[in-house]
């Protein structure tokens, strides 16, 4: 079920048996030379549409909220970053929101690392209120299993080179993916020097040794994983061993 296209005079009624509210969560930054702007949004929101086909009216996926926090990609054409703070209040507003009208869990699913600070903060706040709140960023949960299908993780690099392709393969200009070895080895990690190291030409890892067919299996293997963490967190079962 999508939120918006649900009526108002019907929306306790629509979402009785929802579960689980899910926020797509991205960013409009560079992704190298060689992927869309939108890369960090469109990856949840299609993760988020097949969650939907997979668990039905259990879930609500909400508007995702396009924007995000990204200072170190600012110098980048079509980089567009918002201020922490902003991010803060929005997210928490968002979930706090859906809060108001009766949700009992609250997902966001992130695709942009520089999101994690503030969704952290936003969740504490909406977790205060009453509602369970969690952000779902693929990328580190499921490293392991990302890392069984790709050589190296990065930023545009093969793992999300990898998806955008099996996504959209018109939207990846391969000829001009870089290769670029290097990622911070402490995080956070900012000031003079730090992120021309980091981030040259606005990608980190090995965007050539990406393919759509690595994206289909990432792909798979993510949305199953995803729907393995919704139903925990619809379940209350929120701890692994140690
Ligand atoms: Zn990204």
């Amino acid at each position: 079920m999508y939120l918006d296209r649900i009526r108002s005079g019907r929306y306790a009624e629509e979402t009785r048996g929802a579960e689980a509210f899910i926020v797509p969560v991205g960013s409009l930054e560079a992704h190298g030379p060689h992927c869309p702007l939108g890369t960090d949004c469109m990856i949840p929101e299609r993760l988020c549409a097949d969650l939907e086909a997979r668990l039905g009216d259990r879930v609500v996926v909400a508007p995702p909220i396009h924007y995000g926090y990204t200072p170190s990609l600012a110098a980048f054409p079509g980089t567009v970053s918002i201020a922490a703070e902003t991010l803060i209040s929005l997210y928490a507003e968002v979930g706090l929101g859906l809060a108001k009208w009766g949700a009992k869990r609250v997902v966001f699913m992130n695709g942009h690392g520089g999101n994690i600070a503030m969704l952290s903060v936003a969740c504490d706040r909406i977790g205060a209120a009453g509602t369970v709140a969690a952000a779902i960023s693929y990328w580190l949960h499921y490293s392991r299993d990302i890392l069984g299908v790709c050589g190296t993780q990065g930023h545009a690099g093969e793992d999300e080179t990898s998806l955008v392709l099996a996504l959209d393969e018109s939207l990846v200009e391969m000829g001009a993916a870089r290769r670029h070895m290097r990622k911070g080895f402490l995080s956070p990690l900012a000031g003079p020097g730090t992120l021309e190291s980091r981030f040259p030409e606005a990608l980190n890892g090995d965007p050539g040794a990406a393919s759509a067919d690595k994206g289909r299996r990432l792909y798979e293997l993510i949305l199953e994983r995803n729907v393995q963490a919704i139903e925990r967190i619809i379940a209350g079962d929120y701890a692994d061993d140690l």
